[in-house]
């Protein structure tokens, strides 16, 4: 159920609604606008009371009681009408700044990350990409570089002054990622890994979940719901290709994802081209499209010799073609309405 309160109501008067909420089992979730604020009451309403009582025990706080219809509940608009924003160290994810996220998909050493880093910092990016725990289809291909890759990923960020993107694979290392890192990554192949996203959202940093190879869109909301539900407001969702029959492109990258996300929810959508059609060429076309949609960011592979890259060298665009690629998108930014 979604609360709203009255405007300009005192503390006192909020704490005793949300004390209500309490005492009749549901887990109250305060989402506070410009303009309202909000409750989501998340509880299972079949074996819990009615909340719609609320209105008229508090008559001076609560304006109204409504059931949210979707099976999602916090990541929906109906819970959240505004766009939400995430802080990213000094950056805003989903405001009006475009923001790119580039870097090799895999960190493979120093010199490769820093040069990488440099180059992706001077061309605009904001947020440098780079997997140190790799989730590799076989066990015979490299599977990252583990803590020494997110110690070289502190080193670049504090060379660069760019916030991080890594991977977390598993349950085991969530402290250690989240001690190097700014943003989570939550994989395709983990994106309904429940306990794992559990775990993840616990640290309170902010979240990226991927679509899941298979993934309904309905699907993967109620996967970000365990993000918000674990009290972690900070959710982005990143759509990266679907499995198709279609074999011209690794995955087909599904773009109406970011007005279907945008309608369904109020959490950014980013879009990653590079795992989206896994060739190079074509990254730059599925960034101009991503942006003009209204994507709030973007997902991109680079390396500094993709031929030679330990992980996805066919879809990783090079140091100068990244360059050429941020040059190209800046009509598309600026149609888009965005900086
Ligand atoms: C990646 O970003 O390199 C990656 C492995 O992504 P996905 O989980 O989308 O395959
Ligand atoms: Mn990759």
């Amino acid at each position: 159920m979604i609360i709203v309160l009255k405007p300009r109501i005192s503390k006192k008067e909020e704490r005793a609604v949300l004390d209500e909420i309490r005492k009749l089992g549901y887990t109250p979730h305060v989402m506070r606008g410009v303009a309202r604020t909000v409750i989501g009451a998340i509880g299972d309403e079949l074996t819990h009371a009615n909340l719609e009582t609320l209105a008229a025990q508090f008559p001076q706080a609560v304006e109204s009681v409504m059931p949210i219809q979707k099976r999602y509940k916090l990541v929906s608009r109906e819970a959240h009408p505004s766009a939400s924003t995430i802080r990213v160290r000094e950056h805003v994810i989903g405001g009006r700044k475009l923001h790119v996220m580039a870097g090799p998909c895999s960190v493979e050493g120093e010199k490769q990350l820093l040069t990488v880093a440099e180059a992706v910092k001077a061309a605009g990016a904001t947020v440098l990409r780079g997997g140190a725990f790799k989730p590799r289809t076989s066990p015979y291909e490299f599977q990252g570089l583990g803590e020494k890759g997110l110690k070289l990923l502190d080193k670049a960020r504090r060379m660069t002054g760019l916030a991080v993107i890594t991977e977390l694979l598993s349950e085991q290392h969530v402290e250690l990622v989240a001690e190097y890192t700014d943003i989570i990554q939550i994989g395709a192949r983990n994106a309904q890994n429940f306990q794992l996203l559990i775990a993840a959202a616990k640290t309170g940093k902010p979240i990226l979940l991927k679509r899941g190879l298979s993934m309904k869109i309905e699907e993967w909301l109620l996967a970000g719901e365990y993000v918000l539900a674990n009290e972690n407001p900070n959710l982005m969702f990143c759509e990266r290709g679907i499995r198709t029959f279609e074999t011209y492109t690794r995955n087909t990258l599904d773009l109406s994802t970011v007005p279907i996300i945008k309608h369904e929810s109020h959490c950014p959508i980013v879009i990653d081209p590079s795992q989206g059609v896994g060739r190079a060429d074509l990254v730059t076309t599925m960034c101009k499209g991503a942006v003009a949609m209204g994507a709030d960011a973007l997902l991109i592979e680079v390396h500094p010799n993709p031929a030679e890259a330990w992980s996805d060298g066919a879809q990783q665009v090079t140091l100068d073609g990244f360059a050429q690629l941020m040059r190209a998108l800046q009509p598309f930014i600026t149609a888009a309405g965005r900086e």
